[in-house]
């Protein structure tokens, strides 16, 4: 009886199976349970490739942030810092210095003569170059201290002072060792010099003030001379407050016409005779008096008014100098910035042109530093001038650092021996000795010689003994103005025994 219900209740549960089953036609028994053992299978493989994928695809965006923040904080040609992390680091360093004591240091390095290798080289060799600078830096710095490319040329390393402040000047010092040797380019190699300016910084300073205190001494290295460390102080602040009133006025002073011409005796050392003059500016300032072009010059070619105040003044010297006896030259300073216009010989010839000033009875001065940077560049400008008939002159001979030979590779016409050495000519035999050199040197090159700031008729005796061309100074005349110069010369004076009596005008004036 048993058996007969327990047969019954199989078929009954097997019909209600195939009932559910015929009710849900797709799914049949069997395909039911391959799909749960199918799940237990393939579930765990699909979850492990997911996550396999999702790691994958944050690794990749770690990589590319990581990416992006290198990107943002290094240069990519050097592979140094920038000024984002040099900022980020002068932060940190000023907040730990007022909180833990100790100083901070900005030390701020720019490439001499960076630029015409750039131009005259091209990008390749200026990025090799840069690439070689860097990797010198490197080398210089201490494992705490992080060289950082501003840009340009222009590099900078902050750094942790103690007390003696002696961290930055020694890391200059060996950053100035490290750039020494020469930078190898193609077959031949290339000297670039290095100027550093270095600022300490004191309670108050925020970050900007101190880079623009180190970029401040670091100018004022180039200036200077180059190749040189300085220090940012005080001092150079407060003049650079007053260059900056003096900036005013002197746009004021252009426009106002108050920048003229002064005009000073060149003559023919063997027998007194007038040649010419050098046309020497002078500005006549309303409160001040009277300031010395070797304020404003400088303060001009800094702001970028060397131009305007020049081109002035030469115009002014030519209208003037016109009306005088035709054997009669003018002999015009060129700032070493100017000499580097590539507009330069077309400004000079329009105000040749334009005040019908002979170009024979025009002469340039430009000094060492104008043209040492590149000679062959300097080669080309000297040449298109004389090519429109001026003549040029090496200014201020002696004071400089390059050799005679290496300037005469240039077409000069004249070269000036500094006042320096003049002056004293008498006195100090080594001074004696090497006015003595460069006349002769100057005599074999076929370069005529003009001394300058002959003072005393003893100077005057032992240049002419040297048989010294030409002499300017205040035993024959100061500079006077166009007007007064004009006066002498119609009355005659100006001529023939005129510079015996020594002192000139100027002092039987004074
Ligand atoms: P520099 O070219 O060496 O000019 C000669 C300087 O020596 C002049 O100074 C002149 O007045 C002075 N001097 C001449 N003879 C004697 C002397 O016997 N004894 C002494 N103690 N000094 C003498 P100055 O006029 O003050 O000019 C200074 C410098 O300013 C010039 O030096 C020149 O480099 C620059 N400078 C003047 N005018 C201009 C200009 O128009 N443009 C440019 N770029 N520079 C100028
Ligand atoms: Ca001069
Ligand atoms: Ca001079």
């Amino acid at each position: 009886m048993i058996g007969v219900w327990f047969v019954a209740a199989e078929v009954e549960l097997f019909e209600s199976l195939h009932e559910y089953t015929r009710a849900h036609e797709d799914w049949d028994l069997d395909e039911i349970f391959s799909f749960i053992i199918l799940l237990g299978f393939v579930l765990p493989v699909v979850l492990y490739e997911r996550n396999r994928r999702l790691r994958q695809s944050l690794r990749a965006r770690g990589v590319a942030e990581k990416r992006a923040k290198h990107i943002s904080r290094h240069d990519s040609l050097t592979g140094l810092f920038n000024r984002r992390v040099m900022s980020e680091v002068i932060r940190k360093y000023i907040e730990a210095s007022q909180h833990k004591g100790g100083s901070l240091a900005v030390v701020l390095m720019d490439l001499d003569r960076f630029k015409p290798i750039n131009d005259l080289r091209g990008h390749d060799v200026g990025d090799r170059v840069l690439q070689d600078v860097a990797s010198r830096l490197r080398a210089a710095c201490k494992s705490e201290q992080v060289p950082v490319r501003l840009g340009g040329d222009e590099f900078a390393i902050v750094v942790r002072e103690n007390d003696e402040l002696d961290e930055a000047v020694g890391l200059a010092r060996r950053i100035m060792t490290a750039m020494e040797p020469k930078f190898p380019i193609g077959e031949g190699e290339l000297a670039v010099g290095t100027s550093i300016g270095i600022a300490v910084w004191s309670e108050g300073l925020d970050e900007d003030q101190l880079f623009r205190h180190a970029d401040q001494a670091m100018y004022r290295a180039k200036r200077e001379g180059r190749g040189r460390l300085n220090f940012f102080d005080d001092d150079l602040g407060e003049r650079l407050r007053e260059a900056a009133e003096l900036e005013v006025e002197l746009t004021e002073a252009i426009e106002a016409g108050q920048i003229v011409p002064y005009f000073q005796p060149i003559v023919d050392i063997a027998n007194r005779r007038l040649v010419g003059f050098e046309v020497l500016s002078r500005w006549h300032h309303e409160r001040l008096g009277q300031i010395p072009p070797t304020r404003f010059i400088a303060l001009a070619e800094d702001t970028g008014q060397i131009n305007a105040i020049s081109w002035l003044v030469l115009r002014q010297a030519c209208e003037t100098a016109k009306a005088w006896p035709s054997h009669l030259t003018i002999s015009f300073n060129l700032s070493p910035r100017q000499f580097r216009d590539s507009e330069l010989a077309a400004t000079i010839s329009s105000v040749l042109l334009e005040t019908g000033f002979p170009p024979e009875r025009l002469e340039i001065e430009i000094t060492e530093t104008a043209v040492i940077e590149d000679l062959d560049y300097a080669r080309e400008t000297i040449e298109r001038l004389r090519w429109l008939g001026i003549r040029i002159s090496l200014d201020d001979f002696g004071t400089g650092f390059s050799s005679l030979a290496t300037l005469s590779r240039l077409p000069f016409d004249k070269l000036k021996i500094d006042r320096s050495f003049v002056t004293q000519v008498t006195e100090d035999a080594q001074k004696a000795k090497i006015v003595a050199g460069i006349i002769s040197l100057a005599d074999s090159l076929e370069l005529s010689v003009t001394a300058e700031g002959i003072e005393t008729e003893d100077t005057y005796k032992m240049l002419a003994n040297l048989n010294c061309d030409l002499g300017q100074g205040f035993l024959f005349e100061r500079p006077l103005p166009g007007e007064m110069i004009s006066e002498l010369l119609l009355s005659g004076r100006l001529d023939g025994g005129y510079f015996e009596e020594i002192g000139g005008v100027a002092s039987a004036l004074a």
